[in-house]
């Protein structure tokens, strides 16, 4: 098991603990360390006074008359003194000038003063339980040279190091307890608000997805990640209610076409008919019948658009054939409705109309699209009008549009025609057919191909709908799947376009 595979909590608190017991190691190694130091120091320095003793002793010998030799002056002083218990001195000839007893049972040897380290040296040695520190160091009285070597008992020092020791022993382990515990108790604060966001985050549901987290006044990460969180649910919630209104709207569409049905049934069933009136009334039902299969098939690829489960290949799709084709497809029904429908071709003067013009689109997608757009125009433009599907090439672009004469759309709804259900507001409308989806659809397909549809118009001053396509010099070149971002083509036309 990894560290990553822990849960957040227990990470910390592994974290934690090892942070505090780190510390309290080093502390207790340091503090050690500076006890041991500060004992040798003292101890040095005590034994240094007891040289200096000596010398002056030495000195007092040699100004003062005297019979006794060094050896019984020296016993005279030092012998029931602690500091006389460890001391030898050696002359510069190597002949002995005194030796304590102990020194003497111990028959510790003493080098010549000009052998000696100019700063003295220190040598432990046991004898029995005591442990003992000698200093040897050269003087110099009145022109001659002298060894002197003195030694003090370090029990006592090393008793307090065992015992302070012992005690950081003891302590350190108790500061590793105290460690884990405050380490479990500083990562349950730490994630305290987060468990706090979760449990506020677990009581949003469907039903109440207008509520927010709340936003913590500390601008911190985790006033950041409630943030996030709350944009994530204002996200989730416009998704949610866009559903609603599409579910609602839809079955609000499909029942006024079902009353219709309904009430051409029921009138036929009054009482019996000719054969005659029974056919006018199926002819009805079958209008009625188309109009909601047309309905059912663009609230589908709505749906489809929506959960993107239907992506669009791109593939080199000639569209002046397409145009020419659509434009076949609609003249029966242009000529019924008392308009003119027109093909035109710009922008390349030494291509005929008969040339080819490659661009990289889905052709079923771009063929609905236009029909949308060949539907509206010809829905909204007055018998005696026009509609044009003009294409214009330009050197890398292929700009495709819808132009009637029609009855115009205010500017301030330019924008809201391309909302699912939305239509333009008026009685202007009110006796045409339509759901409101075509367009919304429309403008998913120019999506997928990279661009956006663009819209002038003007009331009575008729409509215009461009989408700006892709151009490839033949049906051969290779292209890469669905754009699902507007390209560069299609931000550079709107530029150009706006
Ligand atoms: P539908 O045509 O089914 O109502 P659309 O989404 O295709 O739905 O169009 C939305 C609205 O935009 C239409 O109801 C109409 O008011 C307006 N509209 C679309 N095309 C035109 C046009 N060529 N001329 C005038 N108005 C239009």
């Amino acid at each position: 098991m990894t560290m990553r595979s822990l849960p957040i909590r227990v990470r910390l608190t592994i974290l934690y603990s090892i942070m505090f017991a780190s510390v309290a190691v080093l502390l207790s190694v340091t503090s050690w360390c500076m006890l041991r130091r500060a004992i040798d120091a003292s101890a040095h320095q005590d034994l240094q006074e007891r040289v200096d003793d000596v010398r002056k002793q030495l000195r007092e010998f040699d100004s003062s008359p005297a019979d006794a030799t060094f050896q019984q002056r020296f016993d005279d002083i030092y012998h029931f003194r602690d500091d006389g218990k460890w001391l030898q001195i050696l002359d510069q000839n190597g002949g002995w000038v005194y030796r304590s007893d102990r020194m003497a049972d111990l028959n510790a040897s003493l080098v010549l003063p000009q052998a000696l380290p100019s700063r003295g040296q220190t040598t432990d040695f046991k004898r029995g339980t005591r442990q003992i520190r000698a200093f040897s160091a050269a003087i110099d009285v009145d022109g001659r040279s002298y060894s002197v070597e003195v030694g003090a008992s370090m029990n006592k020092q090393l008793i307090l190091l065992r015992q302070f020791g012992i005690g950081l022993w003891i302590l350190t382990p108790l500061v590793l307890c105290a460690a884990v515990v405050a380490g479990h108790a500083m990562s349950r604060k730490a994630l305290e608000p987060i468990a706090a966001m979760a449990l506020e985050a677990r009581r949003i549901s469907d039903k109440n997805l207008d509520q927010r987290l709340q936003v913590p006044p500390a601008d911190d990460e985790i006033a950041h990640l409630s943030v996030t969180l709350n944009s994530m649910l204002a996200r989730i919630d416009a998704g949610f209610r866009g559903m609603r209104e599409f579910t609602a709207n839809a079955s609000h569409e499909l029942r006024t076409p079902l009353a219709r049905l309904r009430t051409e049934v029921d009138i036929a069933l009054m009482r019996p008919r000719s054969a005659a009136e029974y056919e006018n009334t199926l002819e009805h039902i079958q209008e009625v019948a188309e109009e909601m299969t047309g309905l059912t098939e663009t609230l589908l690829s709505l749906a489809r658009a929506e959960t993107r489960s239907e992506p669009l290949e791109l593939a080199p799709v000639d569209v002046w054939k397409l145009i020419q084709a659509v434009h076949q497809e609609w003249t029966p029904v242009a000529k019924h409705l008392m308009l003119t429908l027109q093909t035109e071709r710009l922008g390349a003067e030494q291509a005929s109309s008969s040339d080819s013009l490659w661009v990289a689109a889905d052709r079923p997608a771009l063929l609905r699209l236009l029909r949308i757009l060949l539907d509206n125009a010809c829905k909204f433009t007055p018998p005696g009008g026009a509609v044009f599907i003009i294409a214009t090439q330009t050197r890398s672009e292929v700009i495709l549009a819808v132009k009637d004469s029609g009855i115009g759309i205010p500017k301030d709804q330019h924008h809201r025609i391309f909302e699912r259900f939305y239509r333009v507001s008026g009685d202007r409308t009110e006796q045409r057919s339509g759901s409101g989806l075509g367009l919304s659809l429309a403008a998913w397909i120019a999506e997928q191909h990279g661009t956006a549809i663009q819209l002038s118009s003007a009331p009575g001053a008729g409509s215009c709908f461009e989408i700006c396509l892709h151009s490839i010099r033949n049906e051969s070149v290779p292209l890469a799947n669905p754009v699902k971002q507007p390209s560069q083509t299609s931000r550079a036309f709107s530029r150009r376009t706006s």
